[in-house]
């Protein structure tokens, strides 16, 4: 692709399940993710919404390859479409264009044995124009075969579609770069997400915000037994997740306390099970002040013990709120491919502790029956409630990604 060729696009989006009143809220908050996604850009740009698309306008020097990465990462975009934004000058004017564009785009790959097919599918938003929309499909495709014999027409399967559009300019695109697809953030209310530093969880937090919901995080730190680098690990991938969220507010509670109690008072074959069920009361109670509607955890059937169906339903037990788990058919590999897709891969492979890693039992439960585990945190729960109030008490919230306007 020429890139030097573009200075606008046109930004894409699904409208399937977004009519009536919803359509504008869907589009508005579209078009604020955009504006986020590029304000510190150098350059100046400029955007502006018809029905069915974005238009952004690059103004000065601008740098191709981050405009098309930052857009890649607004969830709602299905696509992206380099687009030359033609002033309307008759069309032979637009003919003359046309053919150079093709010349630029596709001049290498017209000089094999076999010819290259296209199809021309123009679009007549501006009604006064002299050709409608049949008319300019021939004869533009007519003036192409012209110019480069190796062209041959397919109006089925062309390798190349050639939009025209033509509006108050007209636009001319052929390539389409993929969108990340889902909502944009902001259209889905809020939820928790329980942020560990493993490979699993910044992938939910991601797949979750994906259908436009808007993250907080929280990090359960147990120093001394984890370090300041697993938690700046955990600041660092929550960075990240943000590139496509927009800020989150990452809390992080001293664990410590409650780990160590767990790990005197409770059988060991029970402590992960106690542990992420103490998790989750406190991600709750988290969720419910900052008005989340939802937590989110990385969990899999079958992936671990604690991660069984007989776990989960003593790790559920303990919230009312709902609690998503949008890995929990997913293997392993599947979540590392989207986690390297993504950008977290490389962060959540690196080797420091977690609080989990470190109060491992040898031979976890995994059919942990529900009333044994409450009757044994029964007998915790005069030393752990007051341990619960500490724990909210070291709320340090720390805001990750860049601000927004
Ligand atoms: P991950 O790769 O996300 O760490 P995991 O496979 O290591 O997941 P577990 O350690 O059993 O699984 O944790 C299950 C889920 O519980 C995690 O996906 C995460 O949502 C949450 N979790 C675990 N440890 C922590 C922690 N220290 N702070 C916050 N959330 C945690
Ligand atoms: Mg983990």
């Amino acid at each position: 692709m020429k890139k030097s060729l573009f200075r606008t696009f046109i930004i894409k989006y699904a409208e399937i399940g977004i009519k009536g009143r919803n359509r504008f809220l869907f589009e508005d908050a579209l078009v604020d993710r955009v504006k986020n996604a590029l304000r510190d850009m150098a350059g100046s740009f400029y955007l502006r919404k018809t029905p069915g698309r974005i238009f952004l306008e690059m103004k000065e020097d601008f740098d191709f390859d981050e405009v098309v990465e930052r857009l890649g990462k607004v969830f709602g975009t299905v696509g992206i479409a380099p687009t030359l934004s033609l002033e309307d000058e008759g069309f032979d004017a637009l003919a003359q264009q046309v053919v150079s564009y093709w010349g630029d785009m596709y001049g290498d790959r017209m000089n094999g044995e076999k010819p290259l097919t296209f199809k021309v599918n123009a679009r007549r938003n501006r009604k006064n124009y002299p050709k409608n929309s049949m008319e300019i499909n021939a004869d533009l495709g007519e003036v192409l075969l012209q110019a480069y014999p190796q062209l041959k027409v397919d109006v089925h399967k062309p390798e190349i579609l050639l939009e025209v559009e033509i509006r108050d300019r007209i636009y001319v695109y052929s390539e389409i770069l993929p969108g990340p697809g889902g909502m944009p953030v902001g259209t889905g209310g809020k939820a928790m997400l329980l942020l560990s530093g493993g490979i699993d969880s910044p992938v939910a937090g991601w797949m979750i915000a994906k259908r436009g919901v808007t993250l907080d995080a929280v990090y359960f730190n147990a120093p001394p037994y984890t370090s300041e680098r697993a938690l700046q690990k955990v600041v660092d991938l929550a960075t990240i997740v943000s590139a496509y969220t927009g800020p989150i507010n990452l809390h992080v509670i001293n664990f410590t306390d409650i780990q160590l109690k767990i790990y005197e008072l409770c059988p060991h074959e029970e402590l992960t099970i106690i542990m992420r069920r103490y998790m989750m009361r406190i991600a709750e109670k988290l969720a419910q002040d900052c008005g989340a509607l939802g937590l989110v955890t990385g969990e899999s059937i079958g992936q671990v013990a604690s991660q069984t169906m007989a776990s989960l339903v003593a790790t559920n037990e303990v919230c009312t709120l709902p609690v998503y788990r949008p890995l929990i058919a997913f293997d392993k590999q599947d979540i590392v491919e989207i986690s390297e897709r993504i950008g977290t891969y490389e962060t959540s492979i690196l080797p420091y502790e977690d609080c989990c890693t470190i109060f491992v039992a040898k031979h976890p439960v995994t059919k942990p029956n529900v009333n044994v585990i409450r009757r044994h945190e029964h007998n915790l729960d005069e030393v752990i409630g007051p341990l619960l109030e500490a724990a909210f008490e070291t709320d340090r919230i720390i805001r990750v990604g860049a601000e927004e306007e």
